[in-house]
């Protein structure tokens, strides 16, 4: 019997592991790929405190590190559910079952993709799904900006900040963002529009991306922008699909907690992305999990009571 398992290895839930584990738990956290998750998809982390400019990977690897100095547990396994006992939980994996007193989940978001040829081949290299990561790398070039929602519209003006033009590309004739989101990119005067356009193709040579094929959506009529980037901002998608049966989701999939990450169901918390949050962060992430690895304990000892 754990005191937890924890459900992925990104920076909630090594931090996470760390905390409980320091605080003499019982922790296993289970992983389905690397440890580390997105950060290891991140060339350069250059807003996590302490650490100066960082590569994604280096960074998962010492958080890793960290994460195992104080005996927690690291195991591959794929998790396909949880059971809810009166007094434990049964975390499942494709090959294991796991008996625990308390979960955390930690299983981070996926951006939605816009499907389009060359958007995997140019990810990393001029496609990017975060502007705060990845603006800075962009200073006085030409971005474009796909989407019409709060997102792509409030993102495409904080890279205004380091992009000579950003021009935002939608595929309707209005934006869907806030008003006063929309009243200030009306009048930026680096925000250009493309309406009713839909993005054929991403293309670019070997190192980076060149120009996007527009479609309108109208008349059918194909263009071309030429760009150094482009920022796709078409929803991010939890990773929540193995949890709809508990009941803690909300419309979208995103896990709802309250302040202490606990979920509806008792023992259970969430951490990182995949909590309904307002800031997608690695220093968001890190912070939940302290407060998750905390709180599972004062749990715990609640039920020695
Ligand atoms: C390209 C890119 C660049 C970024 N740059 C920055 C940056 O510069 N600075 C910054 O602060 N943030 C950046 N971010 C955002 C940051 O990476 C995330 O906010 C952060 O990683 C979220 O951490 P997390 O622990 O919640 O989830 P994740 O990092 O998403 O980790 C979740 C883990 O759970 C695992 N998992 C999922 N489902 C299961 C399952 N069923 N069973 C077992 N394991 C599972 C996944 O494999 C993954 O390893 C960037 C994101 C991307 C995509």
């Amino acid at each position: 019997m754990y005191d937890v398992v924890i459900i992925g290895a990104g920076p909630g839930g090594m931090t996470a592991a760390l905390y409980a584990s320091r605080a003499d738990l019982k922790v296993l956290v289970l992983e389905r790929g690397i440890y580390g998750g997105q950060m290891q998809n991140t060339a350069e982390v250059e807003n996590y405190p302490g650490m100066g400019m960082i590569s994604g990977p280096e960074l998962s690897e010492k958080m890793y590190q960290d994460s195992n100095n104080f005996g927690a547990e690291h195991a591959y396994g794929y998790v396909t559910g949880i059971e809810v006992n009166e007094t434990y939980k049964t975390v499942v994996t494709e090959d294991n079952r796991y008996e625990t007193k308390t979960v955390i989940i930690a299983t981070g978001a996926e951006h939605r993709k816009l499907g389009a040829p060359g958007e995997d081949e140019f990810a990393g290299r001029g496609v990017s799904y975060c502007a705060v990561c990845d603006g800075a790398f962009f200073r006085n070039q030409h971005l474009a900006v796909i989407g019409g929602g709060d997102s792509a519209v409030e993102e495409g003006a904080y890279l205004t900040q380091m992009a000579s033009k950003v021009t935002v590309v939608h595929r309707r004739d209005a934006l869907r963002a806030q008003k006063i989101l929309q009243d200030r990119a009306f009048k930026n005067e680096k925000m250009a529009f493309e309406w009713n356009k839909t993005v054929e193709t991403i293309e670019g040579d070997d190192n980076k991306v060149k120009a996007l094929q527009l479609v309108d959506t109208q008349t059918g009529e194909k263009s071309t922008l030429e760009v150094d980037g482009v920022f796709i901002y078409v929803g991010l998608v939890p990773i929540t699909e193995n949890f709809s049966n508990l009941g803690i989701t909300d419309e979208e999939g995103w896990i709802v907690t309250n302040e202490k990450m606990e979920t509806s169901v008792p023992g259970i918390y969430a951490i990182g992305d995949v909590r309904k949050t307002i800031l997608r962060q690695i220093t968001t992430a890190v912070g939940d999990g302290s407060i998750a690895g905390q709180e599972v304990y004062k749990y715990i000892e609640s039920l020695n009571d």
